[in-house]
C-alpha cells in the first residue's frame, strides 16, 4: 500500500481554524484514498518513515477546489454568443446549439471540460445538464466524469415550461418524463462513497411551473439527491416570476417547498435582503459565479451580505459559453476584486475568504462538507500541488494572496482525487489530452454547423 507524504510545502488546510503550515506536510493513502496526517514536515516525517516522500518545496498544497456550477456541454460553445444580453445569448445561440446535441457531443464536451477543470485545480464539480433533446444525455456526462477521474454530481436538469418566452419546444419535457429519468439515474449511481453521483435540476423559475417544483421536492425527499436551480440571475428572472406567479422567484421557491439545505441556488445576483433572509432561514446554499455574471451583464451578487447572514456560499465558473473556461483560478480573482470595487472597500472580502468559498464553502454547499473541502485526517485525499516559482507568482510572501492575485493560471502541477493521481506535472493521467482536444474540436465545429450558429 502506497502512503505518500507531500512535504516541505506551504500547506493551506482550510480546516475550521484556517490553519496554515509553512514547511508543512500532508500524508495520504493512495489505497484507502483518505488523509492520514497533516502538520509540520519534521513531525510528520518522523511519524511516517515508511511513506513515499515527495518534496514540495516552493509549492502550495491545498484541498482540491469545488466548482459548484457549470454546464459541461457548453465546452463546445466557447467563444460563441459573445457580447449579448442573457435572453438573446440564450435564444440565438445556446438554445439552437443545445437542440442539436448528441450523446457523443455531450460525452466529449464533458470529458474535455472535466480534464480542463482538473488541470486548473478543481477536484469536485457540480454539472447542471438542463437540455435533453435526446435521451440519456446526463448518462454521457456521468460517463465522462468517471473516465476523467473527477469527483462530481451530474444534475439531471429539465425545462417544463417557457415556450411563451422563447424556450424551444425541443427542450421542453413533461415533468413526469424528466423526473422518471432522474429517478432512474439516481437508482443507478447514488451509492454511499460513489465518486460520481446524480442530482436534480429544475432549470429556472420561468422554465418550470409550480407542479414541477413540488414534484422535485418530493423526489429529493424520497431519494436524498441534491437539488440545484438557477435563481434570481437577471432582472428578467425576477420580473417573469412576478408576472407568472405574483411573487419574486425566491419567494416562489419557498412557497413550493423547494428551499432547503439540500438546494444549491445558483447566481442569486438579484436577491434583495428579504430573499437572502429566506435563503438563510431555509439553510439553502448559494453558488456564486462572478465571471459569468459579468460576462452576461447580469450584475454582482450580494456575497458579503450572504456571508454575513451565515449562508454557505460556494464558488463556480458557470458553463464555458458564459465565462468561457472552467478555471476556478479565474473565478477566485474576480470574486475577490469585484466586490472591492463595487463596495469601494478593499476589506469587504479577502483572498482567504474567496479561497474558503472555493474549497470548504463549496463542499458544504453540496452537502459534502464531511468528505472534502479541507485537508483534515479522515477526509478524502482530494489534494492539489501548486507551483510557486512562475515569474507571475514569485516572490511569495503570502501564499493565499499570491494564488488569488498573482497566478498565471498554469501553476497546478499535481492533483489527486480520492488518493488517485489524476494530474501529474500538469498533465492529465487518465486520458490523452491531445486526443480529447481533437475530438472536442471536431464535435464543436459539427455542432455549430448543424445549429447554424457562427458567433
Ligand atoms: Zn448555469
Amino acid at each position: 500500500m502506497t502512503v505518500r507524504i507531500l512535504a516541505h510545502a506551504d500547506v493551506l488546510t482550510f480546516d475550521n481554524d484556517g490553519t496554515v503550515h509553512r514547511d508543512g506536510a500532508v500524508v495520504f493513502s493512495e489505497e484507502s484514498g483518505t488523509i492520514l496526517d497533516v502538520g509540520d514536515t519534521a513531525a510528520i516525517v518522523a511519524r511516517h518513515s515508511e511513506a513515499v516522500l515527495q518534496d514540495c518545496r516552493d509549492r502550495i498544497v491545498m484541498p482540491g477546489m469545488v466548482n459548484t456550477h457549470t454546464h459541461l456541454f457548453q465546452t463546445l460553445l466557447k467563444g460563441l454568443g459573445t457580447d449579448k444580453v442573457l435572453s438573446e445569448w440564450f435564444t440565438s445561440m445556446t438554445a439552437p446549439a443545445a437542440t442539436e446535441l448528441t450523446w457523443e457531443d455531450c460525452y466529449i464536451a464533458a470529458l474535455h471540460g472535466c480534464v480542463e477543470a482538473l488541470t486548473t485545480g478543481t477536484t469536485t464539480l457540480l454539472d447542471f445538464m438542463y437540455v435533453h433533446p435526446r435521451p440519456e444525455l446526463t448518462d454521457a456526462v456521468v460517463a465522462a466524469m468517471r473516465d476523467s477521474g473527477i469527483r462530481g454530481v451530474a444534475a439531471r436538469g429539465y425545462v417544463t415550461a417557457g415556450a411563451d418566452v422563447g424556450m424551444p419546444d425541443a427542450l421542453i419535457q413533461p415533468v413526469d418524463r424528466a423526473l422518471a429519468d432522474a429517478h432512474r439515474l439516481i437508482g443507478e449511481h447514488n451509492r454511499p462513497g460513489a465518486l460520481v453521483q446524480v442530482g436534480i435540476a429544475p432549470c429556472m423559475s420561468w422554465a418550470v411551473d409550480e407542479a414541477t417544483l413540488r414534484e422535485t421536492r418530493r423526489l429529493a425527499d424520497e431519494t436524498g439527491a441534491l437539488i440545484t436551480m438557477h435563481l434570481a440571475e437577471s432582472d428578467f428572472d425576477v420580473a417573469e416570476s412576478l408576472r407568472r406567479f405574483g411573487c419574486r422567484d425566491t419567494a416562489f421557491l419557498e412557497h413550493t417547498g423547494l428551499l432547503g439545505p439540500d438546494l444549491v441556488a445558483v447566481h442569486c445576483v438579484q436577491c434583495d435582503a428579504d430573499d437572502v433572509r429566506r435563503l438563510g432561514a431555509a439553510g439553502t446554499s448559494v453558488s456564486h459565479n462572478p465571471c459569468s455574471n459579468l460576462y452576461l451583464g447580469s450584475g454582482v451578487a450580494p456575497v458579503p451580505e450572504m456571508l454575513a447572514a451565515g449562508l454557505d456560499v460556494g464558488l463556480a465558473t458557470d458553463g464555458p459559453a458564459s465565462s468561457n473556461n472552467l478555471s476556478m483560478l479565474d473565478a477566485l480573482k474576480f470574486a475577490a476584486l469585484v466586490p472591492k470595487g463595487v463596495y469601494r472597500d478593499p476589506r469587504i472580502i479577502t483572498a482567504d475568504q474567496v479561497l474558503a468559498m472555493a474549497t470548504r464553502g463549496g463542499a458544504r454547499a453540496m452537502g459534502l462538507g464531511a468528505e472534502v473541502g479541507s485537508l483534515e485526517v479522515g477526509k478524502a485525499a482530494d489534494v492539489l500541488v501548486i507551483d510557486q516559482t512562475t515569474l507571475s507568482i514569485a516572490p511569495v510572501h503570502d501564499p493565499a494572496a499570491s494564488l488569488v492575485y498573482s497566478r498565471r493560471g498554469d501553476e497546478v502541477r499535481d492533483v489527486w482525487v480520492g488518493g488517485r493521481q489524476v494530474v501529474a506535472e500538469g498533465c492529465p493521467t487518465m486520458v490523452d489530452p491531445d486526443t480529447v482536444r481533437a475530438r472536442a474540436t471536431r464535435a464543436a465545429r459539427g455542432l455549430a454547423s448543424r445549429a447554424g450558429v457562427s458567433r
